[in-house]
C-alpha cells in the first residue's frame, strides 16, 4: 500500500531571501522524511553531505511555477531546517561543544534552530569591485542551489568564492582558487572580504549561548555543516525499532512511514510496554 503523503507549506515570509526572486505565482512544499530517506542518510559522510542533502531535498520538496534550480543557496539552509525540525519532533535539537572565555570550562549545549542568527536579504547588499591582477570586475552575487559550493578550510576565503563570481573568472580547484585568493595584495583581499560579507545571508553559523558554569553569555560559532545536520540514526537503531515493533504489538513500520510518526510510536510502545511490566509486577505481588 503506497499512501500520498502530507505535503506543508512553506512561507516565503520566513524563508531569508523573502522569497523575492521567486516568480509571484510560486509555492513551496515539503513532506517529512521517512525511514528510507533516513536509511538513505545513513551512509552520509562529509564528503558526500552536500550532494546527499541535495538528492533529499529534492525528494521532500514540491515546487510550483519555479524549479528546484532558482532556489536561492541562502534559503537552502532555512529549507533544511524546516524538514528537519518537522521530521524529528522528539529531538530536534542541536549539540555544540565549547570552551567558555571567561571560566574556561569546557561546555556541552543545546541550542534550537531559532537561536541561530539570521540575515535577511534586506540587510545585505550587492556591490563590485576591482583588484589587481584580475582584469574583469568582481561582483557579489546570491547563488543558487545547484552552483558548486566551495570549501577550502579556510571561512573568510569561503565566504570570498561563495558569494561572489571570482570563482567563475579564476575557475579552478578550490585549492587553486584558495591560493589565487591568498596571493592577493593584503588591501584587495580585504575589498574582496568587505564584498563578500555584505553580501553573505541566511542562517549564520553562530548562536547566542550562555555558559553552564558562570552563567555569562558568548557568542559561540556552532557547526551547520550538511553532514552534521541530520540526527545520525544509526541503520541498526532503525531496524531495530522496526522488528521490536512489529513483534510488540503487530504495528509495521513502513519504509514508507514518515520519521516523526515512527519516533511518536516507538515512544507510545515503550510507554505502553513499561506500563504493562509495571502492572504484571502488581500483579505478582
Ligand atoms: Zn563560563
Amino acid at each position: 500500500m503506497h499512501l500520498e503523503p502530507n505535503y506543508w507549506k512553506i512561507e516565503f515570509s520566513k524563508l531569508p531571501s523573502y522569497g523575492k526572486q521567486y516568480p509571484p505565482d510560486a509555492s513551496m512544499r515539503f513532506r517529512c522524511l521517512n525511514m528510507r530517506d533516513l536509511k538513505y542518510l545513513s551512509g552520509m559522510n562529509p564528503n558526500n553531505a552536500h550532494d546527499m542533502v541535495n538528492d533529499l531535498v529534492k525528494r521532500v520538496l514540491v515546487l510550483d511555477n519555479m524549479e528546484l534550480s532558482d532556489v536561492l543557496a541562502m534559503d537552502r539552509l532555512s529549507i533544511i531546517f524546516y524538514i528537519r525540525t518537522n521530521t524529528f519532533m522528539l529531538s530536534n535539537g542541536y549539540q555544540t561543544e565549547f570552551t567558555c572565555p571567561f571560566c574556561g570550562a569546557r561546555v556541552r549545549s543545546d541550542f534550537k534552530m531559532s537561536d541561530l542568527h539570521v540575515k535577511r536579504i534586506t540587510e545585505s547588499k550587492l556591490g563590485t569591485c576591482r583588484v589587481e591582477g584580475i582584469d574583469e570586475e568582481i561582483s557579489s552575487v546570491y547563488k543558487k542551489f545547484y552552483d558548486p559550493v566551495h570549501r577550502t578550510g579556510d571561512p573568510e576565503v569561503d565566504d570570498i568564492l561563495n558569494w561572489t563570481n571570482i570563482d567563475q573568472i579564476l575557475r579552478g580547484t578550490d585549492s587553486e582558487m584558495k591560493d589565487a585568493v591568498e596571493g592577493l595584495l593584503a588591501p584587495d583581499y580585504a575589498k574582496l572580504r568587505r564584498l563578500a560579507n555584505d553580501a553573505k545571508c541566511g542562517i549564520l553559523s553562530y548562536a547566542d549561548l550562555s555558559c553552564t558554569q558562570c552563567r555569562r553569555e558568548l557568542r559561540v560559532g556552532v557547526n551547520i555543516s550538511d553532514d552534521n545536520l541530520f540526527n545520525k540514526v544509526r541503520m541498526y537503531t532503525m531496524i531495530k525499532n522496526q522488528i521490536q515493533v512489529s513483534k510488540y504489538c503487530g504495528i509495521v513500520l513502513t519504509d514508507d512511514m514518515p520519521y516523526n510518526e515512527v519516533e511518536l510510536t516507538i515512544g507510545i510502545v515503550n510507554e505502553l510496554s513499561k506500563k504493562e511490566a509495571e502492572a504484571m509486577q502488581k500483579g505478582k505481588k
